[in-house]
C-alpha cells in the first residue's frame, strides 16, 4: 500500500503541473483516478484477509458500534476513507459470520467501557480520553494498554449478552 501511495502522489504533483482542463491534464486525471482505484482494490483485499481470518478461528466476535456521522458531511476525506473501510469491515464481519456459523455481537459504544478495569470492574473516571493510552487500576494496581483493557471488556460484554439471551446478532 506504501508504494500506492507514493505512486498517488506522484501521479497528482504531475496533474497539479498541468494546464486545468487541458487534453494533457484530463489524461492525467485518469492515471489519478486509476491509482485511486488500486488503493482502493488493495484495501478490500486486506479487509478480505482479515475479516475471513477472524470469523474462520473465532466462534463469537463482538464489535463495538460506532458512531458513524453521515459521510457526505464528512469533510476529511481520511476520516471519511477510514469510515468506508470500517464499514466495509463490519459488513464483511457479519456476511461471512454468517456463512460460517459464528456470531457477531454489536456492543454500544459507551465511554464506560475504557474506563472500566478489566481486571477487577471498577470505573476509573480519571480515563477520559482515547488519548490515555496507558494506565494502573487504582483499585487493584493492574496495569492496562488502554485499547487491550477496552477490547477484554467488550469480549467480556459480548459473552453476558450471549449468555443472556440477549444476542443483538444482526
Ligand atoms: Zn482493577
Amino acid at each position: 500500500m506504501g508504494t500506492l501511495e507514493a505512486k498517488l502522489a506522484k501521479e497528482q504533483r504531475i496533474l497539479s503541473g498541468r494546464e486545468k482542463g487541458s487534453a494533457n491534464w484530463k489524461e492525467q486525471r485518469i492515471r489519478v483516478a486509476r491509482v485511486h482505484e488500486q488503493i482502493a482494490n488493495a484495501r478490500a483485499v486486506v479487509l478480505h484477509k482479515t475479516t475471513t481470518m477472524i470469523v474462520k478461528n473465532h466462534d463469537i466476535i463482538g464489535i463495538e458500534d460506532l458512531r458513524i456521522g453521515n459521510l457526505l458531511k464528512n469533510a476529511n476525506r481520511s476520516r471519511a476513507i477510514s469510515e468506508v473501510s470500517w464499514r466495509m469491515f463490519r459488513t464483511m464481519l457479519e456476511y461471512k459470520a454468517d456463512w460460517y456459523g459464528k456470531q457477531v455481537v454489536v456492543i454500544a459504544k459507551n465511554v464506560a467501557s475504557s474506563q472500566l478495569c478489566s481486571s477487577c470492574g471498577h470505573t476509573n473516571k480519571a480515563v477520559e480520553s482515547l488519548s490515555v493510552r496507558e494506565w494502573n487500576g487504582p483499585a487493584c494496581g493492574s496495569f492496562h494498554d488502554s485499547a487491550l483493557n477496552a477490547s477484554i471488556n467488550l469480549k467480556n460484554e459480548a459473552i453476558r449478552r450471549l449468555t443472556v439471551g440477549t444476542t443483538g446478532v444482526a
